[in-house]
């Protein structure tokens, strides 16, 4: 807003004062100068009127002064110069001769007898003024004969006519103070009055709601130029109250979408800010301000190159060429992914965007930058999970191939050989099953960190699942014998590495392993074949006792060709009618009397023969066909059972075992469907027992009990499969309702020689004991070992030295007998 009171305070005090010194001054100027003028003109006319008036008394005494001059009698000019001289004015007049200039007659008087001079007449400069008259001869006017002096003074004259002057003129000078004061008050009332007032007004007017008319009140209605001030006033604040009412409307719309805007600035995550054309920030948002640690009250000006030294010297350079490219072609610049370096050595990438804009009238650049680190990082893991294992941090199946493929193209081209190595780790089910799935995951993580410090740089480890792995050792020699060598070495490296003991859980965990390796070169195989190789070799390393390597030659290629056929075969097996079961007694040593039989599946390919439910179960445990082919095994050992009970040659105790896998186990529908079947054969459910393994009680104990528990009260038996290579657990035996310990073929064959084969025999068996529980020996093949056991307080067993498994008819006939 304006000054309003400044204004109105020197209006009100300053005109009226002035007109009344304009006024005096100018009266006092005028009255002066008429005074001066009216002295000036009155003292040339009346000095004019003296000469003339003397000059007329000297001509009127013309002739009786020449008249005197010839006689040269002064007695008659004396008579005649005292009568000029009378004169008041006149001082003195002589009459001088002609030939000699010699003065005849002289008569003077003082200016001074009648008094002093007053006034103006006393200070007037040559106020004596001299006539001189020169007097012919009467009868020849050309002769001269003399002349006459005559000296006059003004001041008697001038003495009268200045009085009146003075008088006259103080009476002007009365009248024009007297004028001039009329015309003050005329001038205050009629003009600085009304201008104060309106100024007034003018000040208290309310702008913006004037809304006009108001200022003048009554001199509005007036028809001189105060009236048409008003009035033009009026309008004027009126368009001055529009035009601050749209000025203030518009302003306060400017400011409301400023605040909006600035609220929108400071509430993004988006870095904001704006620079002039010498990188000095202009203008910053909060997060720019914050993630830079500038001072958000003083970061004004700050040059971008004080707080960018953190910024890498690559992207500095980007900046500036997105700078230049950005003042060069006036329009965005988008910089997709700028690597960002804060004062804390935090690391972003950000998307940055640049823009000339217009900031205050000047041209400056606006950069808009936005936070992606997280979206590169989720990226980045995607793609990282995409192609690695997650529990192991290693490659996967999907970036090995990759790798591998990588690996033969460079060997095809080098012809340096390299090795691709396919282990599993041996009896990894077990720790699985047995110490639950976060120990088996500990395992796997250790061994992988293990063999990751193992391996050199040029190869490759990878995950492909389970506890399967896969090592591609590469750029081993030209030569094939130093390549075998060198990849022999290597692999025993990683063998030695796989051996030593993983600390787990306060628990010392020994592991090993079942290696295939496969070599290549320049020979064109894929990686897939390849894998298959390797694979193939690690399935010959286990076949022939885990825990040691086997490299792949071409005849294994047949093996695995076999087994893809036979999981082809199995499928079409039981429709077939290619399944059968074997029986193998149980017998009591001390009784001298079968106790059981054990159903063994057997499967007949039409073409290969019998083959090993070793090698077949697994094929369909994989094709999921296991629970299906578990059921027929139940229904026809049931079936077998209930004929020889029906045939009364089976004694009391007797009871038929039936391997239970557990994929089959874990139905939910098990329990109800061998229910279904023991109805079905009106068999008394005694006459039943259940064979499972340590690993399918592991698997679900919850499950496991619901349906052991289920099926015991309908009167079915359990007996543990192969005790003693699991985790052998105590808690869960005393939990589950089971009858029999079958303890596992490995000891028994060991039983003679090994010292620990014997201590776990012995701690089975009175483990047994205290749980009352029955065990029967498994794969007894001789008497030595039979008796070793007999000793120990088994004597019920299973195995060759009895008989092998046998046909059912054969079974029959020996319980005949
Ligand atoms: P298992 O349950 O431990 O069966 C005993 C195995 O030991 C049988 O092998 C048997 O032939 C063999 N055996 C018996 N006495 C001796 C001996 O004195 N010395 C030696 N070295 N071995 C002996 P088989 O029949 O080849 O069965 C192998 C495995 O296949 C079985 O081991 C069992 O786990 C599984 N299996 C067999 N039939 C079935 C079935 O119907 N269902 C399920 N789920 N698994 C089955
Ligand atoms: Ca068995
Ligand atoms: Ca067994």
């Amino acid at each position: 807003m304006f000054n309003r009171q400044a204004v109105t305070c020197r209006i009100s005090k300053h005109l009226s004062a002035k007109a009344i010194l304009a006024g005096a001054l100018i009266t006092i100027v005028t009255s002066g100068l008429l005074l001066t003028v009216q002295f000036t003109r009155a003292i040339a006319i009346n000095a004019n009127f003296l000469e003339r008036d003397t000059q007329n008394i000297a001509e009127s005494y013309q002739a009786e002064l020449a008249k005197a001059l010839i006689t040269n009698d002064s007695t008659e000019v004396e008579p005649i110069i005292r009568s000029i001289i009378a004169a008041p004015f006149i001082l003195s007049v002589g009459l001088y001769h002609n030939d000699d200039k010699a003065l005849f007659v002289e008569t003077k008087k003082d200016p001074y007898s009648r008094g002093e001079f007053k006034g103006i007449a006393k200070h007037l400069k040559q106020p004596i003024r001299s006539l001189t008259l020169l007097i012919h001869s009467t009868d020849d006017t050309s002769r001269q004969l003399g002349y006459l002096n005559i000296n006059f003074d003004i001041r008697f004259h001038i003495e009268r006519v200045a009085s009146t002057i003075v008088q006259n003129m103080l009476f002007l000078v009365a009248q024009g103070i007297v004028i001039s004061l009329l015309l003050i008050v005329f001038y205050y009332r009629y003009l600085c009055k009304p201008i104060v007032e309106i100024a007034k007004q003018i000040k208290q007017c309310d702008i913006p709601n004037a809304q006009g008319g108001q200022i003048g009140g009554k001199y509005q209605p007036r028809n001189d130029e105060l009236g048409a001030l008003v009035n033009e006033l009026n309008t004027f604040i009126q368009l001055v109250d529009q035009a601050v009412v749209a000025k203030e409307t518009a302003l306060n719309a400017a400011d409301h979408s400023y605040k909006n805007l600035s609220t929108l600035l400071e509430s993004l995550p988006h870095f904001i800010s704006v620079k002039d054309l010498s990188g000095r920030l202009l203008l910053a948002n909060k997060s720019y301000v914050k993630a830079l640690q500038l001072d958000p009250d003083n970061y004004i000006g700050v040059s971008e190159n004080d707080f960018l030294s953190f910024v890498p010297e690559s992207t500095r350079k980007t900046l500036k060429y997105a700078d230049e490219e950005v003042l060069a072609q006036e329009k965005t610049v988008v910089l997709p992914e700028v690597e960002w370096k804060f004062s804390d050595g935090k690391f972003m990438a950000l998307e940055m965007r640049k823009i000339v804009i217009s900031y205050r009238g000047h041209k400056a650049i606006l950069t808009v930058a936005l936070d992606i680190t997280e979206r590169k990082e989720h990226q980045a893991r995607v793609q990282y999970l995409a192609y690695h294992d997650s529990l192991t941090n290693l490659p996967n199946r999907h970036l090995f191939l990759d790798r591998l493929d990588q690996a033969l193209l460079r060997a095809h081209r080098s012809g340096l050989y390299g090795a691709l190595i396919f282990f599993d780790l041996d009896n990894f089910k077990n720790h699985n099953d047995t110490r639950g799935h976060l120990f088996g995951d500990e395992i796997l993580i250790n061994i992988a960190k293990r063999l990751k410090d193992t391996i050199r740089n040029q190869d490759t480890i990878a995950r492909l699942g389970g506890d399967e792995f896969v090592i591609c050792l590469t750029e081993l020699s030209d030569d094939e014998l130093t390549a075998k060598n060198l990849g022999s070495e290597l692999v025993e490296r990683i063998l030695t590495c796989l051996r030593q003991p993983l600390t787990i859980e306060n628990t010392s965990v020994q592991i090993s392993a079942s290696l295939g390796v496969a070599y290549f070169n320049n020979d064109s195989l894929s990686a897939s074949e390849l894998l298959q190789h390797a694979d193939l070799a690690m399935y010959k390393a286990k076949e022939a006792g885990r825990n040691r390597v086997f490299v792949f030659e071409n005849a294994m290629a047949e093996t695995v060709a076999r087994l893809r056929q036979l999981k082809i075969d199995s499928k079409e097996a039981l429709a077939d009618k290619q399944f059968y079961l074997v029986f193998q007694p149980q017998f009591d040593s001390e009784t001298m009397e079968i106790t059981g039989a054990e159903a063994l599946l057997r499967w007949k390919h039409p073409t290969r023969g019998i083959v090993s439910p070793d090698e077949f179960i697994p094929l369909l445990e994989e094709s999921g066909l296991m629970p299906l082919v578990g059921q027929w095994v139940i229904q026809n050992a049931v079936k077998t059972a209930s004929i020889w009970h029906d045939h009364k040659l089976v004694k009391k105790g007797f009871k038929i075992s039936i391997n239970v896998s557990p994929q089959q186990f874990r139905q939910v529908s098990f329990a109800h469907e061998v229910q279904r079947i023991v109805n079905q054969y009106s068999l008394e459910a005694e006459l039943i027992n259940l064979e499972i393994t340590e690993s399918m009680i592991i698997d679900d104990i919850t499950h496991t009990a619901n349906a052991m528990n289920e099926l015991r009260n309908i009167g079915i038996n359990f007996s543990i499969d192969d005790f003693g290579t699991g985790y052998s657990n105590l808690n869960y035996l005393k939990l589950l309702p089971l009858d029999i310990i079958k303890i596992d073929q490995s000891f028994v064959r060991d039983i003679l020689k090994d010292q620990s084969s014997i201590a776990i025999v012995q701690t089975i068996l009175s483990m047994a004991k205290q749980l009352n529980l029955t065990t029967i020996a498994e794969g007894v093949e001789t008497q030595h070992q039979l008796e070793a056991l007999k000793k120990m307080g088994c004597h019920v067993y299973q195995g060759y030295l009895y008989s092998p498994p046998i046909k059912a008819e054969q079974f029959q006939q020996l319980l005949e007998n």
